[in-house]
C-alpha cells in the first residue's frame, strides 16, 4: 500500500475535488489518483487514453469469484445476487456497473465564496466543484475498492470513470466500445449523477443541432443578385416550431412523471447577417429537443433533415443568373448538423435497475428528470440503467456547489450494502 494515498471517503472526496478536472482541463489528473488507488487495493484495472491528453476512461473490474451454487450456506446472499444483478432474459449480463464522470463544469464568471478546488466544510456540507456532480460518488466507491477485492463476489463488480459527460458524453461513448472489447456485459448500470440517492428510472433525451444557410450577399438596392440566408432561415425555424416542437406537445406522448409532461424544444439561437442594408449571406441556427424516451430521436433528426434537404434544393433553385458574389452562389445551400445527440433513459421505478437500487437503500421515486445524463447510452447498450448518486442535481453546476455530508454517509451505505448482496 501506498501511505501517501487518501483512503477514507472524505480523504478521497477532498483529494478529487482539489484536482481541476473542469472542461477545459481534462479528467486526467482524476483517472490518475483513481487508478493508483484501485491499483493499491489490487483490483483488476484498464485504462483507456485518447488521443486527446486530458481525456482517458478507467474501467475497473472486480470479477466473481465463485459460480452460485444452490445449497451452499450462502446461497439466500448469491440467490439476491442473481435475482439483482443478472438478466433473466440474457444470463451472460451479469453484474453491477458503478458509472461516473469525473469531468467537473466550469467555476468561470462564477463567483464563489471559498476556493472552488479546496473543498471547505460548513455548516454540515462540503462545498467545492465536483462534490455534488459528481466526484463524491466514485470517491466513496474507490475508498471501499479494497473491500470489493477482499470479498467473496457471486457476480462481477464494476467501475467506470469517464470523461466529457459535462460536454458531449463522448466518455461514456466510448466506454461502451470499450467494454465490449474487455467482453464486460454488466446488467445493471449505476449512473452516479446527483439525485438525494433516489432512484431515478428515466430521463428525457437531450439533442442539440445547427443549421447552416448560406446565401449570397449584395447591397440590398440590388436585391436580385443577392439571395438572402435569413429568409430560409426564418423559414426553417417556422418549420421546426410548428411540425415538430408543436406536434410534441399536441399529438404526444405525454408521461406526467417528467416536470413538463410532453417533448419540448426550440429554436434557441439564431446568429445571422451584418447590416440593415445588406442581404445576408449566412444565417446559423441553433435549435434543441428534450424528447421523452420512447420518442426516436433518430427519426426525428430524418423529419428535420428532410426539410433541411428540401431548403436547399429551393436555395440552389433561386441562385440569381447575375449573382454579386458568384464565389458564394456556388455555395448557396442548407446543411444540418448535429451537435449532441444523447439518448433518454426508458426505465420505470419497477423496473429491475431501479428495483435493484431501492434494493440497495436508495429511495424509490416515480418521479422522472428533464436532464441528460450518460444513463440513456448505458441502457441503450443493453444495461438495465438507473440514476443514483448522492448530493442534489440543484447545486450542481453553480457556484458555491456542495454537498451535504449526510449524503455521502448514505452512498456509504448504498455501496456497502452492495458488498453485503455480491458477497457470496
Ligand atoms: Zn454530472
Amino acid at each position: 500500500m501506498n501511505d501517501s494515498l487518501p483512503t477514507t471517503p472524505r480523504e478521497l472526496i477532498d483529494a478529487l475535488v482539489s484536482l481541476d478536472t473542469t472542461s477545459a482541463a481534462g479528467n486526467r489528473p482524476a483517472i490518475d489518483l483513481l487508478e493508483r488507488v484501485f491499483d493499491a487495493a489490487g483490483a483488476e484495472i484498464h485504462r483507456f487514453d485518447e488521443d486527446d491528453p486530458r481525456n482517458a476512461n478507467l474501467v475497473v473490474v472486480f470479477p466473481a469469484t465463485t459460480e452460485q451454487a444452490s445449497g451452499s450456506a450462502s446461497e439466500a446472499a448469491a440467490d439476491e445476487a442473481t435475482r439483482l444483478f443478472v438478466d433473466p432474459e440474457d444470463p451472460s449480463r451479469r453484474g453491477v456497473l458503478i458509472a461516473g464522470h469525473v469531468d467537473c463544469v466550469p467555476v468561470t464568471g462564477q463567483s464563489w465564496t471559498t476556493d472552488p478546488f479546496t473543498p471547505t466544510e460548513r455548516d454540515g456540507r462540503l462545498y467545492g466543484r465536483g462534490t455534488a456532480d459528481m466526484k463524491s460518488y466514485l470517491a466513496i466507491a474507490a475508498a471501499l475498492a479494497p473491500r470489493f477485492q477482499e470479498a467473496t463476489r457471486s457476480v462481477p463488480v464494476y467501475v467506470a470513470a469517464t470523461w466529457e459527460e459535462e460536454t458531449s458524453c463522448d466518455g461514456a461513448r466510448r466506454l461502451v466500445e470499450q467494454l465490449e472489447s474487455l467482453d464486460i456485459r454488466p446488467a445493471i448500470a449505476l449512473v452516479g449523477e446527483p439525485t438525494s440517492m433516489r432512484a431515478v428510472p428515466a430521463h428525457k433525451s437531450m439533442n442539440s443541432l445547427r443549421a447552416e444557410f448560406r446565401g449570397i450577399a449584395a447591397h440590398s438596392s440590388l436585391l436580385p443578385r443577392g439571395l438572402n440566408a435569413i429568409r430560409y432561415a426564418a423559414e426553417f425555424t417556422a418549420f421546426f416550431h410548428r411540425e415538430v416542437i408543436d406536434d410534441f406537445r399536441e399529438n404526444g406522448p405525454r408521461d406526467e412523471a417528467f416536470p413538463v409532461a410532453w417533448s419540448t424544444g426550440g429554436v434557441n439561437r439564431i446568429d445571422g447577417g451584418n447590416a440593415v442594408n445588406t442581404v445576408p449571406a449566412l444565417a446559423e441556427v441553433f435549435l434543441e429537443f428534450r424528447a421523452l424516451p420512447e420518442i426516436d430521436i433518430r427519426e426525428v433528426v430524418d423529419r428535420i433533415q428532410h426539410r433541411i434537404d428540401e431548403i436547399d434544393a429551393a436555395m440552389r433553385e433561386a441562385v440569381p443568373d447575375d449573382p454579386a458574389d458568384p464565389a458564394a452562389a456556388r455555395s448557396v445551400g442548407a446543411s444540418l448538423e448535429p451537435l449532441n445527440l444523447l439518448y433518454g433513459l426508458d426505465g420505470s421505478p419497477d423496473g429491475p435497475a431501479a428495483t435493484a437500487a431501492v434494493a440497495l437503500g436508495a429511495e424509490r421515486t416515480e418521479d422522472k428528470v428533464t436532464y441528460g445524463t450518460e444513463a440513456g447510452i448505458y441502457e441503450h447498450a443493453g444495461m438495465q440503467a438507473v440514476v443514483v448518486g448522492p448530493g442534489d442535481i440543484a447545486q450542481a453546476h453553480g457556484p458555491d456547489e456542495f454537498i451535504d455530508l449526510d449524503q455521502i454517509d448514505r452512498c456509504e451505505e448504498f455501496f456497502t450494502r452492495l458488498l453485503a448482496v455480491v458477497s457470496a
